[in-house]
């Protein structure tokens, strides 16, 4: 049973929340005070949802949170993870005297991170000795007293550098750094990050602000549209498009030298729901088919009450007909989603 909605989009891409805790407390995501709790799930919970998923078609996971690398044995998930093999794709036969390099060229699961990186610098490592393919760290500002200010943490700066500095050298390449730029706080940083870019070899993805903050300070004024920061990034260096995938979420660009690459993803200005691939678990085992979602469908309660695989499947496949059209951020039907982006895993 292959995974398409009722509009015909293939599903191939799942986020999974392995829990709701963060360490950090970004002005674009969260108030600055604790705030609820769902919990999270075993993650041989986790790992069933995935293996099912996995046999419907889906070949991409990325693991997020909350902060997914305060969940103590994410490097052993992530392990058992990579011996999950995306389904038609068969192990290619090999002898036994080129039986390693016949292994490594296997077809593999994807299997990303989102991160805010402030504990990257020592799992780098140990995630990419798992079977971890790619990392995308989540940063703000390139100068440490803006950073403070953004994710109300004073000493993250370093840290996080420290660990897309990690992520490079244990070749969890093309590192991609995404950055929310929002207004009054961070819109002055398109420049900057484009030297980040250029200097420290990462890919700089820039988004634009999304109403899923717990404090419900979203406007239309708050969001740095695409086009205003391509004109700012210009007025630095000439930037070239690249061609990229439809399913892509972000529009990518390069220097005119050719050193350092940008993306923007602008779900706001210009929406990509037409070519969405993705669900999402949240770190209560809730399926969401969309991020701006007014409701979740619980499959951790079919698998409490007992549910086989094919019944669980079949429970997917129920929920991803429900899949949203589309967004309706900015129209004046726009109802915000149940859940805020920390308690679904962006
Ligand atoms: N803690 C991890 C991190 O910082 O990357 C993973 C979870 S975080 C919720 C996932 C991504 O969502 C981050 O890149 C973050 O910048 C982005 N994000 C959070 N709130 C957002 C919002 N209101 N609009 C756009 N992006 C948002």
């Amino acid at each position: 049973m292959h995974l398409t909605d009722k509009f015909g989009r293939a599903i191939t891409d799942l986020r999974i929340s392995i829990t709701d805790r963060c360490n950090y407390k970004c002005v674009y995501c969260r108030t600055g005070n604790e705030g609820a709790l769902y919990g999270d799930l075993p993650f041989a919970d986790y790992f069933r949802m995935v293996r099912v998923l996995v046999g419907m078609g889906i070949t991409k996971v990325r693991l997020t949170g909350g902060e997914p690398l305060l969940r103590k044995g994410v490097v052993e998930f992530v392990r058992e993870l990579a011996k999950l093999r995306p389904q038609g794709l068969k192990p290619r036969s090999f002898s036994a005297a080129s039986s390693k390099q016949s292994l490594d060229s296997l077809e593999q699961l994807d299997i990303a991170l989102t991160t805010n990186g402030h504990l990257l610098a020592d799992m780098a490592q140990p995630l990419k000795d798992a079977g971890l393919t790619r990392v995308t760290v989540s940063m703000d500002a390139v100068d440490p007293e803006r950073f403070a200010r953004i994710t109300r943490v004073a000493d993250g700066y370093d840290h996080v550098l420290a660990g897309i500095r990690a992520a490079r050298s244990a070749g969890l390449g093309p590192v991609k750094v995404n950055c929310v730029l929002m207004r009054g706080f961070n819109e002055e940083q398109i420049v900057p990050f484009g030297k980040f870019a250029r200097e420290e070899g990462v890919t700089v993805r820039f988004i634009e602000f999304m109403p899923l903050e717990e404090g419900r300070t979203w406007s239309p004024t708050t969001v740095v549209p695409l086009d205003e920061i391509l004109t700012r990034m210009a007025e630095y260096r000439p930037l070239v498009e690249i061609p990229h995938a439809r399913s892509e979420t972000a529009r990518r660009y390069r220097f005119d030298d050719g050193i350092g690459e940008i993306g923007i993803i602008a779900p706001v200005s210009h929406p990509f729901c037409g070519h969405c691939s993705r669900i999402r678990i949240t770190s209560d085992g809730k399926i969401r088919t969309c991020l701006f979602s007014v409701w979740d469908h619980d499959l951790h309660a079919q698998m409490r009450r007992g549910a086989s695989d094919e019944e669980l499947e079949d429970f997917i496949y129920g929920v991803v007909q429900k899949k949203e059209e589309r967004h309706h951020i900015g129209e004046p039907d726009f109802v915000p989603a149940s859940r805020t982006m920390v308690h679904i895993g962006g």
